[in-house]
């Protein structure tokens, strides 16, 4: 005579073999069938992508709109003279030379922001002050890091020209 067992989730009596061993069960085998595992799996599977899926989506267009915003910003203080910081940027020659799509792509996969969160308290800050918004010399830095790289760019400055008027002396 042949074991069998009934599956708790479908109720069918089926052969021992049909179930996954269990150390836990007294028969040494799970409480349901293999094909009811199989289906929880799959299930648990499409849920959980769609979930990650909306998550996403939802969470990407986020961060793209936050990224759009900091793009506008940017964009003004280059491009719009009425703009009140626009002789700090594009009154000096600063160029923006990202698209808002090439600016969100670079943020996003170059810099590898993913979140809002990681963004929002921090400022963007060109590394090289005498070129513009582009690929290499942005980068994402807190206020406090801001105003020290400021402060030690006039330093090198300062010291720069004083080595310049020693020289020409
Ligand atoms: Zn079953
Ligand atoms: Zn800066």
């Amino acid at each position: 005579m042949e074991v069998t067992k009934r599956c708790y989730n479908c109720k069918q009596h089926k052969l021992l073999t049909d179930f996954h061993k269990s150390k836990r069960e007294n028969d040494g085998r799970q409480t349901k069938c293999k094909d009811c595992c199989k289906e929880d799996s799959k299930d648990y599977r499409k849920n959980n992508q769609a979930y990650f899926q909306s998550w996403r989506k939802k969470h990407s267009s986020i961060i793209h709109g936050h990224l759009c915003q900091r793009w506008n910003t940017i964009r003004a203080r280059c491009c719009n003279p009425k703009h009140k910081k626009y002789k700090f940027y594009g009154g000096r020659g600063i160029r923006n030379k990202f698209t808002s799509r090439e600016f969100y792509d670079y943020v996003v996969d170059e810099l590898g922001y993913d979140s809002v969160e990681g963004l929002k308290r921090l400022e963007i800050h060109r590394k090289n002050n005498s070129r513009g918004y582009e690929p290499g010399n942005i980068e994402f830095i807190t206020k406090g890091q801001h105003i020290a790289k400021h402060k030690e760019m006039r330093k090198n400055k300062e010291s720069a020209a004083r080595s310049r008027k020693l020289i020409g002396d």
